[in-house]
């Protein structure tokens, strides 16, 4: 083998390594993103004085007791857990305070 040869078969080892490593890391940066993404909703089983139920996050200080709320899932974004929400009850409605952008009434 040529010193040459070698050197050559050595960098391009070293360098597919490293873009496996690569890879692997750009996967589970965008993976950690997506999980910081995603957040918990949860459903108030107690309509609002104008029939709305209202979705919450988790973290909201608006999210009712343990007893009146129902676990929508993981989703992220609130339009995806109204749309689940409303499997169980039609008139649901994004909280004004953590789901703004999907409270519409
Ligand atoms: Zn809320």
């Amino acid at each position: 083998m040529k010193p040459f040869n070698f050197f050559e078969r050595f960098f391009r080892f070293t360098v597919s390594r490293k873009d496996w490593f690569l890879k692997g890391y750009t996967f589970g940066v965008l993976k950690q993103l997506k999980i910081s993404l995603m957040k918990k909703y949860y459903v108030n089983k107690n309509a609002q004085n104008n029939g709305d139920h209202e979705v919450h996050t988790g973290d909201c200080k608006y999210l009712p007791d343990t007893s009146n709320r129902k676990y929508l899932g993981e989703f992220s974004s609130c339009k995806e857990a109204v749309k689940e929400a409303k499997k169980d009850y039609s008139q649901s409605n994004g909280c004004k305070t953590c789901s703004n952008e999907c409270h519409t009434s």
